[in-house]
């Protein structure tokens, strides 16, 4: 029964359900494949489960998913990944937000894929460009990415199947402090941790 007392509707109840509807679907929507949707990291992702769901090519984001963006750690097994799918066929592309041109180039030609940077992640044109780059479908090409609203939303967006891992441990904005949970998953204390050792020289 309906207290006449309380609001039948109140505006933090709206956010916590909009919070909760956005999280589902965007989090789950590469739920129709065989492969997680959500990891700690990107070797945790058994490339086999890639093969089988048909997947032919990898669009990655590098800051806080392969290196964090003060280049101090890198993601433990990601670079002897990526060279393990690439051997395996698996075409690559990095779309970077990142605001260091120089440092985005840097890492593409480290790991020797293609980058788009600035990708404005999560409006969908360098989605669209990468996947045309690559001649794929939008199904044929998983996203991999720490945040819900660059990388899984542009992901959405395009059509493409998205994996979230957690985020490498930076230095935090001002709006990580207050909503950073909301979009990321924090790395898990004592979960390994490399330390990085290339640095881009200006
Ligand atoms: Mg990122």
């Amino acid at each position: 029964m309906l207290n006449p007392t309380k609001p039948f509707f109140s505006i933090p109840s709206f956010l916590r359900a909009l919070i909760q509807i956005g999280k589902s679907f965007f989090v789950t929507s590469s739920s129709a494949f065989t492969f997680p949707c959500q990891l700690n990291r990107l070797a945790d992702l058994e490339i086999d489960l890639l093969k089988n769901a048909e997947i032919g090519g990898v669009i990655l984001d590098l800051d806080n998913t392969i290196v964090s963006e003060d280049d101090r750690y890198i993601s433990p097994g990601a670079e002897a990944w990526i060279k393990q799918a690439k051997l395996q066929g698996f075409q690559f592309f990095i779309l970077s937000n990142g605001k260091r041109e120089y440092r985005a180039k840097a890492w593409s030609n480290h790991l020797d894929i293609p980058i788009i940077n600035p990708a404005r992640k999560p409006f969908p044109f360098a989605f669209r460009q990468a996947l045309k780059s690559m001649q794929l479908q939008p199904k044929q090409v998983v996203v991999i990415g720490d945040s819900r609203h660059t990388d899984i939303l542009g992901a959405w967006l395009v059509g493409c199947p998205s994996i979230q891992v957690a985020t490498l441990p930076h230095p935090f904005r001002w709006w990580e402090k207050l909503f950073g949970k909301r979009v990321q998953t924090p790395y898990p204390c004592g979960h390994e941790l490399w330390d990085n050792d290339f640095f881009c020289e200006v």
